[in-house]
């Protein structure tokens, strides 16, 4: 018998702690009975109807759902865009659920990075220039800035790319500038609502990828919204939501692996050279 079993009396029962290690760890998000009504006019909307949900740090959880479900008003919930009607909502160790809109766009500040489908990059500013800018609103210095910035970027692959408008990058390449906005302000918590909706399977693939290298390698807890089922499986953990309740919660079983499907998928064309030639050209 060796000493660490003598002073460990009891049998560990096999929990879901024991299969999932991040299911120990410090909660980042705790929703907690929460209902989310719409008043429009005379009608009342009940968008959520009593969703709790807890999702710890290191987690990657992918939230499924057909339209109308309650996905997006769960993500701008978590995300301290909105408040809940009823409920509260623990999000870092701090209650968030009864802050002003000033306290939570602090919060957001500091704590969580945002990816939307559509990419939402400012397009009269260079690649560097959006990264830089959830820096500026926080009040980091300049030389911290372009040290910053430059790491996020390469982080992306995009090494080279700081001066390029969004305009002389692909979608993929604009989602990846996206995702290094996201992590400047180095935040607990990523939230992507339909990453994926804008791009073509490959370049999904490679979006994929850069979330799981963050998530896995710095430990980054990333929630995620998706209506793809081949999608939610490079999650490690799906959330199934119907008529505002959470329907299903499972661990996926055998997650994806973006980054060895990607050596198996045949090389590509390489889509900068048409920038390049585009540059030159100008020059
Ligand atoms: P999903 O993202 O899963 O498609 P949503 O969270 O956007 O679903 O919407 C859930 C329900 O709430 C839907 O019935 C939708 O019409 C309604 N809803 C969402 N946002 C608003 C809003 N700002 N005002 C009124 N109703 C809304
Ligand atoms: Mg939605």
């Amino acid at each position: 018998m060796s000493a660490i079993l003598e002073r460990e009396p009891e049998i560990m029962p096999l929990t879901a702690a024991a299969i999932a290690p991040e299911a120990q760890a410090r909660p980042v998000i705790e929703l907690e009975h929460i209902h989310k009504t719409y008043v429009m006019g005379e009608v009342e909307v009940h968008a959520l109807r009593g969703v709790s949900l807890t999702i710890n740090e290191g987690e990657f959880v992918a939230i499924m759902g057909t339209s109308g479900s309650g996905k997006s008003t769960t993500m701008n919930i978590i995300g301290c865009l909105d408040r809940p009607t009823r409920g509260t909502y623990i999000l870092d160790g701090q209650d968030v659920s009864r802050m002003s809109k000033d306290e939570r766009a602090d919060i957001r500040l500091q704590k969580i990075g945002f990816v939307f489908q559509g990419f939402n990059l400012l397009s009269r500013t260079s690649a560097f220039e959006n990264v830089e800018l959830p820096m500026l609103y926080s009040g980091v210095e300049a030389a911290e800035r372009d040290r910053r910035g430059r790491e996020a970027l390469a982080s992306v692959g995009l090494e080279g790319r700081e001066q390029n408008h969004p305009n002389q990058l692909s979608g993929g390449q604009q989602q990846r500038v996206a995702v290094a906005r996201a992590l400047v302000n180095n935040p607990a918590l990523i939230l992507a609502d339909e990453p994926t909706g804008n791009l073509d399977s490959r370049t999904s693939i490679e979006v994929m990828e850069i979330f799981q290298r963050l998530n896995r390698e710095r430990g980054i807890t990333l929630v995620l919204v998706t209506h793809e089922t081949d999608i939610a499986e490079y999650a490690k953990r799906v959330v199934v939501f119907k008529d505002g309740k959470i329907r299903k919660d499972y661990r996926v079983n055998n997650q994806r692996n973006a980054a060895e499907e990607l050596k198996n998928l045949p090389p590509v064309q390489d889509d900068d050279d048409d920038d390049d030639m585009a540059e030159i050209v100008q020059e």
